[in-house]
């Protein structure tokens, strides 16, 4: 799948409608296979059916039915590493299934609504980019989006023709060599310029032989050398997968790091009563009223059971409902996942959303923050 697809379902999932009917999310690690996938759901699932409502439990085993179909065509594929499923059958069916060739943890949840922040996270750390891969003798373009390659072209470079070479100095050949290489480079910069344009990719890896990469690297306009994220060294004896692989962590530690500026920038604005707020009540707050420019999440964050009042929508923390909402004084509530419905909020608004490891000023903060519009 291509990450701007992605990016349209987690859009389409974000607002999907409630009904009386639960949806089910279902993420499966499929490294293990067939067997794994459904042995984590027959030991997930008995909980969530005996304590959904009787009403709903026809609806719940229709929906399992449709994961369990998709795990057996899906799960034992070659490169399929996760399986991602959306379903809510009964009123207003609906039915979204993802493979992916990246890990993910299991989960099975039931709500009103799809839960993405995995998802969203998936998409975050996986975004696309593009690697440039060249050798003594070829090089090549490849388009990686979610951890795949999605779209490769390769050119040789030419070659002499022999008679030619014969007569030809060692020196004149080399000179010659040189400036088909340049040609080559110059021109491979032009396509990169276009695919870079034309697909809105702001992400750029070199990949190769280290002269050869340094040499390119050089070459590059400013335009492009902004969007490079790395430089990665290999030899023409790799293994192409290998290469992407090494690609693809190199990106994954771009993107952490891309996530640790975002906190500094969050732990700046607080500290200097800038643009930025820490902690549950605040962040949703921002949500709220389409403040948040960006929703910064702890790995760890867990603000624990939350409410929302059934006129307003307002969310209150704590074990149990509170006796009217402080808004409208409705005394009507329901229990939901806040971090889910600060996705979706953000979502809605076209907030960036970022997720991070370790970070003592967040977690100190109450694990959640907003860089802030105004
Ligand atoms: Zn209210």
């Amino acid at each position: 799948m291509e990450h701007t697809e992605l990016q349209k379902n987690v859009r389409i999932l974000a607002t999907l409608q409630e009904t009386e009917f639960p949806v089910i999310s279902c993420y499966l690690n499929a490294e293990q296979g067939i067997a794994a996938c459904r042995g984590y759901l027959a030991e997930r699932s008995p909980l969530l059916r005996r304590t959904i409502s009787a009403a709903q439990r026809e609806s719940f085993d229709q929906s399992l039915e449709h994961i369990d179909a998709y795990i057996n065509d899906n799960a034992q594929a070659p490169d399929v590493r996760a399986i991602v499923v959306f379903v809510r059958s009964v009123e207003e069916p609906f039915l979204l299934s993802l493979r992916f060739p990246v890990p993910i943890s299991n989960q099975l949840s039931v709500d009103r609504v799809p839960h993405i922040c995995q998802l969203i996270a998936l998409k975050n750390t996986y975004d696309r980019y593009v690697v440039v891969l060249m050798n003594k003798k070829r090089i090549s373009i490849l388009d990686v989006n979610l951890g795949t390659v999605t779209r490769q072209t390769w050119s040789e470079y030419p070659v002499s023709p022999d008679r030619i070479e014969r007569q030809w100095s060692k020196e004149r050949y080399q000179r010659h060599r040189r400036k088909q290489t340049e040609d080559t480079i110059r021109e491979k910069i032009k396509a990169l310029d276009g695919l870079m344009g034309a697909s809105a990719h702001s992400h750029l890896i070199l990949a190769g032989e280290p002269s050869m990469v340094e040499r390119l690297k050089a070459s590059l306009p400013s335009h492009l050398r902004q969007k490079l994220v790395d430089t990665v060294y290999a030899q023409a004896t790799d293994r192409l997968n290998d290469i992407v692989n090494a690609t693809l962590s190199s990106f994954v530690e771009f993107r952490q790091q891309h996530s640790r500026t975002c906190v500094a920038m969050l732990q700046q604005a607080v500290y200097t009563n800038g643009l930025g707020t820490v902690g549950t009540d605040a962040s949703l707050q921002c949500l709220r009223h389409a403040r948040a420019d960006v929703l910064i999440l702890a790995e760890e964050y867990n603000p624990g059971p939350a409410w929302q009042c059934r006129e307003c929508g307002d969310i209150q923390i704590g074990q149990n409902p509170p006796q009217s909402c402080p808004e409208c004084s409705i005394t009507q509530f329901r229990s939901l996942s806040v971090e889910e419905e600060m996705v979706r909020m953000a979502e809605g608004s076209s907030c960036g959303i970022v997720t991070v490891q370790a970070s003592e000023f967040l977690i100190a903060g109450g694990g959640v923050g907003c860089l802030t519009r105004y």
